[in-house]
């Protein structure tokens, strides 16, 4: 089996509203400006996609709290989907950016979001931890009415969410060799942020 994708591919990964997807279309920019092109996908649309055609769901932070089963299948199933899309957008000179998490808080406990099942299909050379503060985490977590982050809106919670994220993203990056960076996404420093993972980026190809 191969150990890698014939462009490179970075995950970004972080706790829920701690500006991942901020960051990344900022960073998109920057790269193009560079002259790389960058496709950036957001693992939980292709998720969201599937269970929403069926019905399943209305909104994606309803997601985590179905049962670990649909999930599961749902998980595998996306990553299937995004890397087909990536082979037939990419060039060997792009680069493939995902969008995702590095655990999960169901309502069982803390599941992996790149179990092996899913870092094989994905094959990353680099794993990006977004972090931030624990109160600027709350505070856009409340702030953001586009999505439904009050579950997670607790400083005790947000804390550890924040060291599962590490440790479950480091194991990952175990599974299939990848690096792990951790980048700082300061209130009002989005920009900041997008530079520096658009730097770690090009350094990957
Ligand atoms: P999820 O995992 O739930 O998709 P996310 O990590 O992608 O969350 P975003 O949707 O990018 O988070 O950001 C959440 C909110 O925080 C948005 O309202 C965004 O504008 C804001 N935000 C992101 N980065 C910053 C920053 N550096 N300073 C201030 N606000 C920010
Ligand atoms: P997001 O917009 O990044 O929060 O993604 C929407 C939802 O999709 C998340 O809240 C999770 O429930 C789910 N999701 C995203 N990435 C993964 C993953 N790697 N494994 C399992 N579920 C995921
Ligand atoms: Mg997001």
């Amino acid at each position: 089996m191969k150990l890698r994708h014939r462009f490179p591919v970075a995950i970004v990964v972080g706790v829920p509203g701690v500006g991942k997807t901020t960051v990344l279309s900022l960073a998109m920019e920057k790269l193009k400006d560079l002259g790389i092109k960058a496709l950036v996908l957001n693992y939980g649309d292709y998720i969201f996609k599937a269970l929403s055609e069926k019905g399943v769901v209305k909104t994606r932070d309803e997601v985590r709290r179905l049962s670990l089963r649909i999930q599961l299948e749902h998980q595998e199933l996306a990553a299937e989907l995004l890397i087909k899309d990536a082979e037939s957008e990419l060039s060997n000179s792009d680069v493939l950016i995902i969008d995702t998490h590095a655990v999960v808080k169901t309502s069982i406990g803390y599941w992996p979001g790149l179990p092996l099942h899913v870092v094989q299909r994905l094959k990353p050379d680099l794993i990006a931890v977004i972090e931030a503060p624990v109160e600027d985490i709350i505070s856009r977590q409340l702030r953001d009415t586009t999505r439904y982050r009050k579950d997670l809106a607790r400083p005790e919670l947000v804390d550890e969410l924040l060291k599962m994220t590490r440790y479950f993203a480091i194991a990952s990056a175990t599974l299939v060799g990848a690096s792990v960076t951790f980048i700082k996404n300061l209130e009002g420093k989005a920009d900041e942020a997008a530079e520096e993972l658009a730097n770690r980026v090009r350094a990957l190809l």
